[in-house]
C-alpha cells in the first residue's frame, strides 16, 4: 500500500511536521480587502439529502487560502511576501512556489478523503462491478468468473485500489517536479523590478510552462489562488492562477502549460486580456467564474441588488458551465468599473442578468461533469 503524507513540511529535504500556511499573504493582501477581518467565499453547504446547496459565506482571513504545508522555519521563506508587495520577478516566482505548494497539499488531502487512499480497508468498498470493469480486457480477464469466491474478490479489490493509488501517486509526483522547477528558476533568475500595467512573460528552455504576470495600479478586491484542470488530447494539464490584492495595486499571475498555448487563439486571448485595465478586470471576473478558490470583499456581494447576488450565488455552483479564457457574462465589480474604468453607473453591463436553464437540469449536468475519472498515464 502507498501511504500519502500531508503532514510533513513540503520544503525540499525537510522532515519537520508542517503548520497551516496561507497561499496568499494574510497581513498585506487578505487584510487589505477584508471587512472586520472577514471575506466572502463560495462554500456550498451539504443539506439533509446529501446534495449540495449554493452558499456564499463569511470566512475569516485567518482561514482563507490556508492549508497544512510548511514547518515554522520554512514559513519564514515567504516573509518577504508577507511584509512587502510583489515587486520583482523573484517575488512573482516565490508567490507561484507558495501557491503551488499549498494547492498541492490541498489537492492531495482531497484525493485521500475522496478515495480513502490511506485507509487499509478501503478496497473492500470497491463494488464488484467496478472490479469486473477493470479486469475486462486486461490480462486477468479470466478471473472474472471466479469473483464469487470472496478471497479472490478481495485480492482483486486490493489490486485495483493499489493501481488507483499508483496513478494518483504518479500525478502528484508530476506536480512535485513542477514545484522543484519553479524553485530552481526562482533561485537562479535575474531579479528585475516589475513595471505597472504591462504584461510580462517568463519562459525557460528547461521548462514546459510559461509564466505571465501583470501588476495593475489599483486594487481589485479579491484574492484568488486556484487550479484549473484541462485536457489537451489525452493529456491532462493544470493551469494555476493567482490574484494578489494590495492597498493600491493587484498582482495577477498565471502559470500555464505550453501545451495550452499551442493554440494560437488562446494565446491571443491571454494577450488581449492584458491589453487594457478594463480587460484585466474582465479577466479576473472570468477567473472567479471558473474557480472556487476566491475570497472577496463582503460588501461587493452585499451591495449587489438581491436579484444579482442570488444569481451569482447559484452560478458559482456550476463552474462546469464555463470555460478557461472565456468572458464571464455577468458583472461582479460594478463599483470598480464606474470608479476606475469610466463606465457609467447605468451601463447595461452592470445590471445585466443572463438567462440560465432550470436549477435541476444544471445540477444534473454538474454531477455528470464531476464524475472524477482516474487519470490516465
Ligand atoms: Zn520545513
Amino acid at each position: 500500500m502507498i501511504y500519502f503524507d500531508t503532514r510533513t513540511c513540503v520544503y525540499p529535504n525537510c522532515f519537520e511536521e508542517n503548520v497551516k500556511s496561507h497561499a496568499v499573504s494574510r497581513n498585506i493582501s487578505l487584510e487589505s480587502i477584508a471587512e472586520n477581518y472577514h471575506l466572502y467565499s463560495f462554500i456550498p453547504k451539504r443539506d439533509s439529502r446529501d446534495t449540495k446547496k449554493p452558499l456564499i459565506d463569511r470566512i475569516s482571513t485567518n482561514k482563507a487560502t490556508r492549508h497544512h504545508c510548511f514547518c515554522d522555519k520554512h514559513e519564514e521563506t515567504f516573509k518577504r511576501l508577507d511584509d512587502y508587495e510583489i515587486s520583482s520577478t523573484r517575488d512573482v516566482l516565490l508567490q507561484i512556489y507558495r501557491t503551488l505548494c499549498v494547492s498541492h497539499n490541498q489537492e492531495k488531502t482531497a484525493l485521500i478523503d475522496m478515495y480513502k487512499l490511506n485507509d487499509l480497508n478501503a478496497h473492500k468498498m470497491i463494488p464488484r462491478s467496478d472490479v469486473e470493469l477493470a479486469l475486462k480486457g486486461s490480462e486477468f480477464e479470466k478471473i472474472i468468473p471466479m469473483l464469487d469466491d470472496p478471497r479472490i474478490l478481495e485480492a482483486a479489490q486490493r489490486k485495483l485500489k493499489f493501481q488507483i493509488s499508483e496513478l494518483f501517486d504518479y500525478e502528484l509526483r508530476k506536480d512535485e517536479e513542477l514545484i522543484y522547477k519553479i524553485k530552481s528558476i526562482n533561485d537562479t533568475i535575474d531579479d528585475k523590478a516589475i513595471p505597472l500595467n504591462e504584461l510580462q512573460v517568463i519562459t525557460n528552455e528547461r521548462f514546459d510552462h510559461t509564466i505571465f504576470y501583470y501588476k495593475l495600479d489599483f486594487k481589485i478586491p479579491v484574492a484568488l489562488s486556484a487550479i484549473q484542470h484541462a485536457g489537451v488530447g489525452n493529456t491532462r494539464v493544470k493551469f494555476y492562477s493567482m490574484v494578489v490584492p494590495y492597498q493600491n495595486s493587484t498582482v495577477i499571475i498565471g502559470l500555464i502549460p505550453n501545451l495550452l498555448l499551442a493554440d494560437s487563439e488562446r494565446t491571443e486571448k491571454v494577450n488581449n486580456y492584458f491589453s487594457s485595465k478594463y480587460n484585466v478586470v474582465k479577466y479576473v471576473e472570468s477567473l472567479i467564474s471558473i474557480s472556487d478558490g476566491w475570497f472577496i470583499t463582503p460588501s461587493i456581494i452585499d451591495n449587489m441588488p438581491k436579484e444579482k447576488s442570488r444569481f451569482f450565488e447559484t452560478d458559482c455552483m456550476f463552474l462546469n458551465e464555463r470555460k478557461l479564457f472565456k468572458d464571464y457574462d455577468f458583472s461582479i465589480f460594478d463599483d470598480l468599473k464606474v470608479k476606475e474604468l469610466g463606465l457609467s453607473a447605468d451601463d447595461e453591463e452592470l445590471s445585466f442578468i443572463p438567462e440560465r436553464p432550470e436549477y435541476s437540469a444544471r445540477y444534473e449536468k454538474m454531477l455528470e461533469a464531476m464524475q472524477l475519472k482516474v487519470p490516465e498515464k
